[in-house]
């Protein structure tokens, strides 16, 4: 894998550039809707590549309780089995053992679980979320690493800032030992720990930058902490990791905190906003939040957003929306996911070409200005 830079912003820490995978090219900034369950809800392969998607994430938890990872394997791994051309990243399971299962009991070794989905009991290790991501064939893969809640108090944070960086040691040496299952590359992004603590920040990627080939993930944000701390540790991060590898900032967010994070020389985001806020019923569009399901809505024959190219608002009403959403019609939850997608690809777009322009500041502070009056925004 490879990360050229392309354009560096004058006024602050945005730049543009692109990764090379061996399943193509990704322009950065960019934003990676979450495929979960080996489908992005509601979405199909053709769609995302239309709206110009050129990563999507996976859910190493998910997969591997169904339909296994070794199936998934076997398949030729997930592009081959979900019929994705482009690239994937997957996630550790960490995050997901943490939020989803029962009983999980955390141990130096890994976290032994109990499955959400019938209870059934498992264990994650460093070695074994290694083997499972190698079966899933993702062109980027996560290590696993321990997150606390972001209320967690600084003895718990340290703990976990500690054994993220015994278990990455535990990832490289296996990755480095057992050969992929697919014949093209993986590249393994370890994940910075530490919360809000600057102290233990900056130990976590002292300890983990020895690891980290061309890719550092930052964990432990957007889980709960309050949004001027979040911004303050992305400065942080921004002054302590290396220029010239891209930063994947995790479970980051809301489209202002893309651009105020992309500000600070953030690269990669994932978030489940766009597409879970959709089949609710709540759209971001170019005049901040619309919740269709409002009566306001039921007679408004014109479109969501007019300055969408997307499908939903090239072709439906809002009014036709909320009728399909409140009688809970498929084609309402795959029209509301399509725009949510196109909003979000469409400003990692922007945000690209103002880059490029050289007048992402002038643009930035106006955006936000603009659609931080907008609450969800
Ligand atoms: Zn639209």
């Amino acid at each position: 894998m490879k990360f050229i830079i392309h354009h560096k912003d004058d006024k602050s820490s945005a730049r543009t550039g692109e990764i090379n995978t061996d399943h193509g090219v990704i322009p950065t900034p960019a934003f990676m809707p979450i495929g979960t369950r080996a489908s992005v809800k509601a979405i199909s392969p053709d769609e995302l590549y239309t709206l110009e998607t050129n990563i999507i994430l996976g859910n190493t938890y998910h997969l591997y309780l169904k339909p296994g990872h070794e199936l998934i394997g076997r398949a030729g791994g997930l592009h081959q089995f979900m019929n994705w051309k482009r690239a994937l990243l997957t996630d550790s399971g960490g995050f997901q053992v943490f939020s989803l299962a029962k009983l999980n009991k955390i141990s130096d070794d890994g976290v032994e679980f109990q499955s959400h989905i019938d209870g059934s009991r498992h264990m994650f290790t460093p070695e074994s979320s290694m083997e499972i991501q190698q079966h899933l064939g993702a062109d980027i893969i996560m290590a696993f690493d321990q997150c606390p809640p972001g209320q967690a108090d600084y003895v718990t944070v340290e703990a976990a800032v500690d054994r993220t960086t015994n278990w990455i040691r535990r990832c490289k040496e296996y990755v480095s030992k057992a050969n992929g299952i697919h014949d093209w590359e993986q590249t393994l992004f370890p994940i910075i720990q530490g919360n809000i603590y600057p102290d233990l920040r900056e130990r976590s990627i002292d300890e983990l930058l020895p690891f980290s080939d061309c890719g550092i993930a930052i964990g432990g944000l957007a889980v709960g902490e309050e949004k001027s701390d979040m911004f303050e540790t992305i400065e942080q991060m921004d002054e302590l990791l290396p220029k010239d590898q891209p930063r994947y900032l995790m479970g980051v967010g809301r489209p202002t905190d893309l651009v105020r994070s992309v500000k600070r020389g953030m690269d990669m985001f994932d978030c489940v906003l766009p597409t879970r806020n959709a089949r609710n019923g709540q759209l971001f569009t170019s005049n901040g939040i619309v919740n269709i399901t409002n009566h306001k809505h039921r007679e408004e024959f014109f479109p969501v957003d007019e300055n969408c190219r997307c499908d939903l608002c090239q072709n439906y009403t809002r009014a036709y929306l909320r009728h399909l959403m409140n009688v809970n019609e498929i084609l309402g939850h795959r029209l509301a996911s399509l725009h949510n997608l196109a909003y979000y690809m469409d400003l990692m777009k922007t945000i690209r070409r103002e880059i490029n322009a050289g007048s992402f500041d002038k643009w930035s502070h106006h955006y936000l200005k603009t659609m931080l009056e907008f609450k969800g925004m």
